[in-house]
Parts: C-alpha cells; structure tokens; sequence
C-alpha cells in the first residue's frame, strides 16, 4: 500500500508551495521538515532581546506579493497581511541626498531629473504588463512566451552587464538605483544576468510593491503551512532526510533542496553523470547577517530613508560594482554593498514600544568564516551618523551559522546556487522540464530549481504541476 502519493522534503517556501498545489489537486501529500520550525529561509525569531522579533533569512517580499501562485492562494484567510511601507526601497547616497523608488512610477521618474524619461523606458513596459511579465520571469527560460515582444524586451536588458545598462542613465541616482538592485544577485555586475533582477525588482517596486508581513517573514510560512493543513495535508518537523531509503511509500518524491544536497539524498538511484552535475553545482557568494535591537529608529541623514522599509547602502554604482566583485575573488570589500531592512518602522509587532529591528546582510566569498560587523555598521553610520549610538543588542550569522541553521544555505549562498549563465537552466541543460530528475517521480523543488532564488514559491508550484503531469497522468 502507498502511504502517500507524494513526499515534499523541505517545508521552506518552494516545499509548501509544492505541498499545497499537489494536497488541492486530490493527493495525499506529507511535508517533511529538518528544523523543529517550518518556513526554511522564511522564519522570525527572537534573536537579540526579549520582545525583538527578527527576520533570521529573508525579510522584505517584492516577488512574494507577486507571485502568480502565492497570489492565487487564499493565504489573507490563513493570517498573512501585507504591510507596504510608504516607499518601497531608498537608497543614499553621500552628501545627505537619497534616490528614492516610489510605488509610483511618475513621481519615480519625475525625481531623477535628466533621467526621468530614460528610467521610464527602461521599467515601463514590464510595470505596465506586470501580471503577465511576472508570469513569465517566475517560469522556466525555455518555455515560448506567450507575450514575445515584451520578453524579448526584457532579454536584452536581462543580458546587458548592469554597468554597460547603466549608461544610459547621466544621473548618480539613476546608476545607483540600478546598480542597487541589481546586486540581489550576488554576481559581478559586469556580467549578464544581474540585470534581469535588478529590472525585474523595479518593475516589482511600482506594479506590487516591497512589502512584509506582518509579524515577520515567519507569518508568510505560516500561512502557508495552515493552508496546507487545511487541505488535508501532513507536515512533519524535526526529521531530517539522509536518503530517499528514510522515505515512507510514495509514488512522487519532490526534493526542496539544492543540488548538490539532491546529490547526497538520491545517492546511486540517480545515473552517474547527472550526479556528477550535480555535484558540479556551483554556489554563489556567501551571506554575513547582522541583526540589531536598536533604541530607537535608525538616524537617517537623508530625508525620505526612513519611509522605506528597505535600504541600499553602498553608495554610487562604481562602489557597488567593486563591493560585489570582491566576493568572487575571495575577500569582503572594505566598504561592502549591504541591503538593509528596517521593519519595525512600519509593524510594531517587531519590538517593543519605540523601539526597532534592523536587519542587514552583505555578500561574502562562500563558506567565508571572518567577521564582516565593523564594516556592515560602518556603511550604516556613514549615512546614519549615531546608529552605532542606538544599538542595544546585536546578533550575527556568517556563512556558517547560516548553514547550520538551514541546511540549504550551502555556504551561506542564499539563492541555491550561483546566478550565472551556464547554470539558469538547472544542471540538466536545455531542457523545458528542470524540475524533473532523470529518475522518473523524482523532482527538484527547491530554489536552486528555475526560476531560482527569492520568496515566491514558484519552483515548488512549477515542479507540483510536473510531477502531477508526468507521474500522475493530469493535465
Ligand atoms: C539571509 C537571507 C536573506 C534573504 N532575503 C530575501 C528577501 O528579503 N526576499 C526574498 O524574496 N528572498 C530572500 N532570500 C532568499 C529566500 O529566502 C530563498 O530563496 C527561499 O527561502 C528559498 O526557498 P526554498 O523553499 O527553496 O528553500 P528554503 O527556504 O531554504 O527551505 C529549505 C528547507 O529544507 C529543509 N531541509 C534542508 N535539508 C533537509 C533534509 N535533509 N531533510 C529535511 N529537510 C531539509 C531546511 O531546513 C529548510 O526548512 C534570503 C535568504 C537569506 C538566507
């Protein structure tokens, strides 16, 4: 007797995802989890203080609020509220001055100056097209677009090297701004590929916005998880996978994991080529992850910063542009880029009355084991002077302990992989089913799997609709 018809292993975002979509299709599904916590990179914790509640991996949800699966759940029953910040994201520059991303694209536009209409050319047309462009970009490569024009659009920008697409902009601000959200990547921004996301998180800032839940990152997987059980489905914590042998009777497992830890789990099930593939796997850059209770909000110089829940601090392109090369050489960059995020401004459910979080990280070399605090706070305090004032109590986590944490964060790399060329197809090149395995009822679910890293259960929804195609006959 099957005792499940599928096995979902990872209850992050992509494994409940997954969960959910085979649980409502009429299969009895069971999710099992490592950590004694569901939620995977998508979970809050008391961190610092008592009353602090802290974002321990990702925080603010541009492609969570816009995801076509996410959003075609019914998750407001299940608890989650978006909280939007009046600016989606701010970014200073030296001199107390700041560029701003507003929901609207006018007043965007409008304040860069020379700039405006150069900005409006490049982000309009996928702000404008939002729904059906997001379908696309959250979908494999390799599909046909339905909408080839507007695609073929965003493959050039998606292809240019961020520093090459930056010149078509005359403004500090307007670079910045690019540069800034291009560095989500977490790859050298003269090459292709970091440009997709930074056009992609633009166009996100103006058609959805940068929100976060209320409560913490945590109430998204919540939700989630009470709308899986909801449906009937079975979610286990506390049982971490060695090998699919550890499994209970099934006829589709769907693997939440990255590559090289698929490698591991599957063993000799798999064919020895696919499995040196895998193990081939290249992972990006490193995460070190800093928290802080602080006394009060952090003291921006430049008006407008602190409408916005998320904050680029680095400074003009060039320094981004450096700061983000550094980990691909093997060193953290004396003034590294680091994305900040600041909560409690916007939902005091995070701290105490007056009081705040702060959330930042910067990119590392992999599995980096230094200590990158001192130059984290000294970028926050050179366009915050007092912030270091303000801390009550911090709490770090490098590339390891970010690992030891969550298993998937191989080497601190926060997007199950490297963004590079060679790797957005999945290690099974040039194949329109990347969430399939060699393995027939063996799928890949997890973030490594396209459309890659971020809170938008997408490679988890994509694989469910493969494994209820291919192993269990649905259309
Ligand atoms: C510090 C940090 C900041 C980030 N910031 C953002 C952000 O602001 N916005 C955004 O959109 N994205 C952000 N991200 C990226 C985002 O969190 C991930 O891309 C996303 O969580 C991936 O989802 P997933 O379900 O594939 O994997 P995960 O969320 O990593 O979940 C994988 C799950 O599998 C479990 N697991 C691993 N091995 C086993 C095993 N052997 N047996 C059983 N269970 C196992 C793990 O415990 C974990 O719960 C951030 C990530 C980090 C770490």
């Amino acid at each position: 007797m099957t005792e499940f018809d599928a096995v979902v292993v990872g209850a992050g975002p992509n494994g409940l995802a997954a969960g959910i979509e085979l649980q409502r299709n009429g299969l009895s599904v069971l999710i099992l989890e490592a950590n004694d916590t569901v939620g995977g990179s998508a979970r809050t914790e008391e961190l610092t203080l008592p009353g602090f509640r802290h974002d321990v991996g990702s925080a603010v949800y541009p492609l969570g609020i816009g995801s076509p699966y996410f959003s075609s759940l019914p998750l407001r029953d299940h608890g989650l509220e978006w909280v939007h910040p009046p600016v989606p994201l701010a970014h200073p520059l030296d001199g107390d001055r700041a560029v701003l991303l507003n929901r609207s694209l006018d007043t965007t536009a409008q304040a860069l100056g020379d700039d405006e209409d150069r900005y409006r050319r490049l982000v309009s047309p996928f702000v404008e097209r939002w729904p059906e462009f997001a379908k696309h970009v959250l979908d494999t490569p390799l599909r046909p677009p339905r909408s080839p024009l507007l695609m073929a659009l965003f493959g050039l920008r998606a292809m240019t090297p961020t520093t090459r697409l930056a010149r078509r902009f005359s403004t500090e601000g307007a670079r910045a701004l690019l540069a800034g959200n291009a560095a989500h990547a977490g790859v050298p921004l003269e090459r292709a590929l970091p440009s997709a996301v930074g056009v992609t998180l633009m166009a996100a800032g103006h058609a959805v916005g940068w929100p976060v839940p209320r409560g913490g990152a945590g109430e998204l997987t919540r939700a989630l998880a009470s709308l899986f059980a909801s449906l009937g489905g079975t979610l286990e914590t506390g049982v971490r996978i060695g090998s699919l042998d550890e499994l209970p009777r099934n006829r589709a497992v769907l693997l939440a994991l990255t590559y090289r830890q698929v490698a591991e789990v599957a063993g000799q099930r798999l064919p020895v080529r696919y499995t040196s593939a895998l193990r081939g796997w290249k992972y990006g850059p490193g995460a070190f992850k800093v928290d802080w209770a602080l006394d009060g909000p952090i003291p921006w110089a430049a008006g407008g910063v602190d409408q916005a829940a998320t904050v680029h601090v680095g400074g003009t392109i060039e320094e981004i542009a450096e700061a983000e090369r550094a980990p691909w050489q093997g060193v953290v960059a004396e003034r590294p880029f680091v994305l900040l995020a600041q909560p409690s401004l916007f939902d005091t459910t995070r701290a105490p009355p007056g009081q705040h979080t702060a959330w930042a990280y910067c990119h590392v070399p992999n599995g980096w084991d230094g200590d990158a605090t001192d130059r984290i706070e000294a970028q926050i305090e050179r366009f915050a002077p007092g912030f270091s004032q303000r801390i009550l109590a911090r709490s770090t986590h490098g590339p390891r302990e970010l690992q030891a944490w969550n298993a998937n964060l191989m080497g601190g790399d926060v997007n199950g992989g490297a963004l590079t060329l060679d790797q957005a197809l999945g290690p099974a090149r040039w194949t329109r089913h990347p969430w399939s395995t060699p393995v027939q009822d063996l799928y890949v679910c997890s973030a490594s799997a396209p459309p890659g890293g971020g809170v938008h259960g997408m490679s988890g929804y994509h694989a469910a609709r493969e494994a209820l195609r291919r192993t269990f006959g649905r259309t």
